[in-house]
This record gives structure tokens, C-alpha cells and sequence, in this order.
């Protein structure tokens, strides 16, 4: 159990933000579905119209939902696949006792770290396979209503789906690298993770689609170019830095890594100052941005909505950044004050 609210610092401005998030990020889901579908698709300003009570219950709809998650399940159940050793834990496996949490905090944060029900990882299990998946199965059914309304899918309907198809296969390739992230390590099962991995991701990651199916926007074969080439460029960042942490964490003398600067830091770990991680202090997050920008384009720029992902991922990674650094600096101290300086700008070079 990981007492989110009571010794450490408060994350999203604490209960007050906390309840904000609660209404806001399923109202903005909402807002963006509706929008997306109607005529004006104005990012900004009230959804044209809202549905009724009924239209939002279909019991199909439960049925179906619930399906979905079971056959994950028991896919993520059976017994064929390799077990992996997880980090060390932000509560170091030690069972501590909190009081005088705040209810609304600790419902958005979760209390617990990694709930499971014998080997059943929750948390783990939400990650990366219903919402994930369904996100790349909701993009696929979208291809197909295009391909029925129009005779065929559009060229930018192809390069959404495709782009994302990668990004959501490459997750699943390196499954193992989500042990390493701030999500598992970090952040407690509570409504923000469940939420974010289950409904935000695969309703609002494919609203590039969904736009697409209500706005045809035709793209000829040389901006189409452009835009492939973009997202290998951020492609190649995005993987590139994730791999060269993850060898480096595994193991550092790896030859991949072996040859790369670093410096120690007093928890024995050493921290990388060139390669990658000695551009920008989080090149991985600049990779995912310029991917996120590649998947927009293709919607023309007639509309703002298209470009929703990117605006909120741009902020989503600016203050996650702002989160890892202040965990780096309470791991690493001077050391993380070093690499710093060494590498001073955060996302993007010579501007952010
Ligand atoms: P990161 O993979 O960026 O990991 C941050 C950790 O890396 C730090 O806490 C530190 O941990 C280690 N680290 C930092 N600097 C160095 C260095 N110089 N040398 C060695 N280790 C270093 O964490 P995230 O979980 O934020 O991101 C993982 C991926 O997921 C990213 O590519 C991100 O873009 C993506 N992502 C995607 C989202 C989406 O919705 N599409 C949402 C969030 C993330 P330690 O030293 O303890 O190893």
C-alpha cells in the first residue's frame, strides 16, 4: 500500500485538483466524441447537441464492454508467456499504514500501488492490452465505416491507422519496458489510470479517425510523404531513447550502451549524459510529440480538434517532465543537479 496523499507531496494540486480532474476529463471525452461527429467540429465553444439519457445506457454496449475486458483477461491469464522481474517498488515492498488520506485525492490517485488478485496485476493488466488494443480495434472499425460510406478508405484515414497501429505494436513489443515507467513504479491504481487506460485512451487517442470519418480531407501522395517521414523521425527518437534507458537500466555494460558517458550519482546507479539522454533530458517524450504532430496532419488543418492529442499531450508531457524531475532530484540529489547542467534543456533543444 502506498500512501499517495499522507508523507509524500501532493501531485495535480492536490483534493481541489484532484476533483477538477474527476469531472473534467470524462466531460472533455464527451465534449470531443460529440463534436467530433458533428458538422462545425469546433474544438472550442458547447457540443451541438446532448444526447439523451437513453442514447448514453445500451445494455449491447455494457455487454460488449464487458466481453472485451474479459477476453483480455484471460488472455493476460494464460499460462504460455515469460515472467518478468519488476523494479523496486516506490514503497519497498513494505507494508506501511496510512491516515488521514483525502478521499477525493485518494480516488483519483489510488491508494494502492499495484493491487492484484494472486498473479492478476491490475494495473498492469489496464496499461497496456483493453484500451491499447481497443483503441487500434476502434481506428480499424472506423477504416472500415469510411470504407463503406465512401467506397474505400481515404489515403489519410490509412496513415492514422497505420501510425497508430506501430505505436500501439511497438507498446506491446516492448511490454516489458512499462515495468520501468512512472505509471507502475509511481502513480497508485485509482481513477486516473483506470480511466485514462480504459475509456481516454481508446476514445480520444482515436479522435483523429473518428474526424476523419465525419470530414473527409483529401491528401495527395507528396504531403503524405512528408507526413510518413515525419513520423519515422519521431519514430526513430521515440525508440531510440527508450531502448538505450532500458539496455542501459538491464544491464550497463551492454555493448549497445557500454561506450556511452555517464555519471555516478550516490545510489550507485549512474545516470547517461551523452547518447540520447545527453540532447535533451527527456528525449523520448520529443519523439512521442513529433509522432503526435504526424498523426494530426493528415486531418488538413481546417480544425482545430484533429490537433486536441497533440495540445494535450504537449501538456501532459510538460508536467509529467516537471513530476520525473522532482522525483530525480529527491533519488539523486546533487548528482541530478550535475546532469542538469550538463544537459539543460528538458524536451526540446535549445527551446524548452
Ligand atoms: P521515462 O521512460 O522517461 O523514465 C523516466 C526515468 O528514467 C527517470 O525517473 C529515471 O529513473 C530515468 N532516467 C532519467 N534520466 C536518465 C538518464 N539520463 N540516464 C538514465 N536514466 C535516466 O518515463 P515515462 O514513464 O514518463 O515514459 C515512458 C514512455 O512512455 C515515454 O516514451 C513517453 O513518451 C511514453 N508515454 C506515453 C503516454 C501516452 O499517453 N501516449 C503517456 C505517458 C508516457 P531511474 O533513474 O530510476 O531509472
Amino acid at each position: 500500500m502506498a500512501p499517495q496523499g499522507s508523507q509524500a507531496e501532493l501531485e495535480f494540486g492536490g483534493p481541489l485538483g484532484a476533483a477538477a480532474l474527476l469531472l473534467l476529463l470524462p466531460a472533455t471525452m464527451f465534449h470531443l466524441l460529440l463534436v467530433a461527429r458533428s458538422g462545425p467540429a469546433r474544438l472550442l465553444g458547447p457540443p451541438p447537441y446532448l444526447p439523451e439519457l437513453e442514447e448514453l445506457w445500451s445494455p449491447w454496449a455494457l455487454l460488449l464492454c464487458l466481453t472485451w475486458l474479459g477476453l483480455q483477461a484471460a488472455l493476460y491469464l494464460l499460462p504460455a508467456r515469460k515472467v518478468a522481474e519488476g523494479q523496486e517498488l516506490k514503497d519497498k515492498s513494505r507494508l506501511r499504514y496510512p491516515i488521514n488520506g483525502n478521499p477525493i485525492y485518494d480516488f483519483f490517485l489510488g491508494r494502492e500501488l499495484n493491487p492484484r488478485i494472486c498473479s492478476f496485476d491490475f494495473k498492469y493488466f489496464c496499461e497496456l492490452r483493453p484500451g491499447l488494443i481497443g483503441w487500434v480495434l476502434i481506428n480499424l472499425a472506423l477504416l472500415m465505416q469510411e470504407a463503406e460510406l465512401r467506397g474505400s478508405p481515404s489515403l489519410a484515414m490509412w496513415l492514422v491507422n497505420g501510425f497508430q497501429l506501430l505505436y500501439v505494436g511497438d507498446a506491446l513489443w516492448h511490454e516489458e519496458a512499462v515495468l520501468t515507467t512512472m505509471d507502475i513504479i509511481h502513480d497508485g491504481f485509482g481513477f486516473m489510470l483506470a480511466f485514462g487506460d480504459l475509456a481516454w485512451v481508446p476514445f480520444t487517442y482515436s479522435l483523429q479517425a473518428q474526424f476523419l470519418l465525419y470530414h473527409p480531407e483529401p491528401l495527395g501522395l507528396p504531403l503524405a510523404s512528408v507526413i510518413c517521414l515525419i513520423n519515422a523521425v519521431g519514430y526513430y527518437i521515440f525508440r531510440g531513447a527508450n531502448s538505450q534507458k532500458n539496455t542501459f537500466r538491464k544491464n550497463p555494460s551492454d555493448p549497445r550502451v557500454a561506450d556511452l558517458e555517464t555519471i555516478s550519482t550516490a545510489t550507485g546507479r549512474r545516470l547517461l549524459v551523452s547518447g540520447w539522454w545527453g540532447m535533451v533530458r527527456h528525449p523520448n517524450y520529443l519523439g512521442d510529440l513529433i509522432m503526435a504532430l504526424a498523426w494530426s496532419l493528415p486531418c488538413g488543418v481546417s480544425h482545430l480538434l484533429p490537433y486536441f492529442y497533440l495540445l494535450y499531450f504537449t501538456a501532459l508531457l510538460v508536467h509529467r517532465e516537471a513530476r520525473d524531475e522532482q522525483q530525480c532530484l529527491q533519488k539523486y540529489g546533487l548528482a541530478w543537479h550535475a546532469y542538469c547542467r550538463r544537459v539543460p534543456y528538458r524536451i526540446v533543444p535549445y527551446i524548452y
